[in-house]
């Protein structure tokens, strides 16, 4: 531990950086508190209600599956049941394979090309060459 006086702003930077990463942390786990009040506490998906008890199996997802994009109006959030949301996260993991197969697949033709030049070029016939 430090307790060097030379640096009396260090003290309160590294407070402050402790308070930021706070207010983040907080910020990042209360999206679920801030959603659960901005929406009845009913599944997006079958439309069962959670209440009570039963409450913690509503959880909020992302719609553009990015957890740090919470905006205030909850724009990115749609509550759904532990079961929709497995769902839905399906959905998206078979989406992201359906677009890696429409994918053009051009690197593995340019690797291909150079290889069949080089052999064009062995099969030359190299008259310099002393018979
Ligand atoms: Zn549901
Ligand atoms: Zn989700």
């Amino acid at each position: 531990m430090s307790t060097d006086k030379t640096a009396p702003g260090a003290d309160k930077h590294a407070a402050m950086l402790a308070k930021i990463r706070r207010d983040v942390e907080l910020r990042q786990n209360s999206y679920r508190e801030r959603a659960l009040k901005m929406f009845p506490h009913v599944c997006a998906s079958c439309s069962r209600e959670f209440a009570g008890k039963r409450l913690p199996e509503l959880t909020v997802h992302h719609k553009d599956g990015n957890h740090q994009n919470n905006p205030n109006d909850g724009s990115n959030w749609e509550l759904l049941c532990i079961y929709c949301h497995d769902h839905e996260h399906e959905k998206y993991k078979l989406q992201g394979l359906v677009d890696n197969f429409t994918q053009p697949a051009a690197p593995a033709v340019a690797r291909m090309a150079n290889p069949f030049e080089k052999l064009g070029d062995l099969l030359k016939p190299k008259p310099d060459k002393p018979a």
